[in-house]
């Protein structure tokens, strides 16, 4: 789908473990990439809404990897909200879309308990095809 997607290798590299929501940030942010048209680093913004506990928070690395939005340039910000869902701008043209997680996915996530359960949920999640995972609204 992807010419280039971030390997779990370099996510794991950065982030320093694997783990089902640093996984679905990847996906997230390249899938959000594509449908935007948009070129990572400078040319989006990120909204991340309900992730700031840990593990739900390791899903922002997985964006800053994938999207190249990060903390350091301002354009990846995280907010408060009793459900996640990620919304991303095209700066160039204002388009936008959000990403919500899907129940069947929202369930597996939450049947994990221990690291070893989590690092495989986080393989078998890199695997998956978008609208397995995602609910999507876009503006375009
Ligand atoms: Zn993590």
């Amino acid at each position: 789908m992807m010419s280039y997607r971030t390997t779990l290798k370099e996510a794991v590299k950065f982030h320093g473990h694997l783990g089902p929501y640093l996984v679905l940030g990847l996906l997230a942010g390249a899938l959000a990439l594509k449908k935007l048209k948009c070129k990572k680093y400078f040319a989006l913004d990120v909204k991340v809404f309900g992730a700031n506990k840990k593990p739900k928070s390791c899903l922002i690395d997985g964006l800053q990897l994938s999207t190249g939005a990060t903390y350091g340039k301002g354009n990846i910000r995280k907010l408060n909200n009793p459900v996640i869902k990620i919304k991303f701008r095209n700066r160039i043209n204002n388009k936008t879309i959000t990403l919500k997680f899907k129940d069947s996915l929202v369930q597996k996530l939450n049947k994990v308990k221990t690291h070893r359960n989590s690092e495989v949920l986080a393989r078998k999640l890199y695997m998956e095809d978008y609208s397995e995972l995602f609910n999507l609204e876009s503006s375009i």
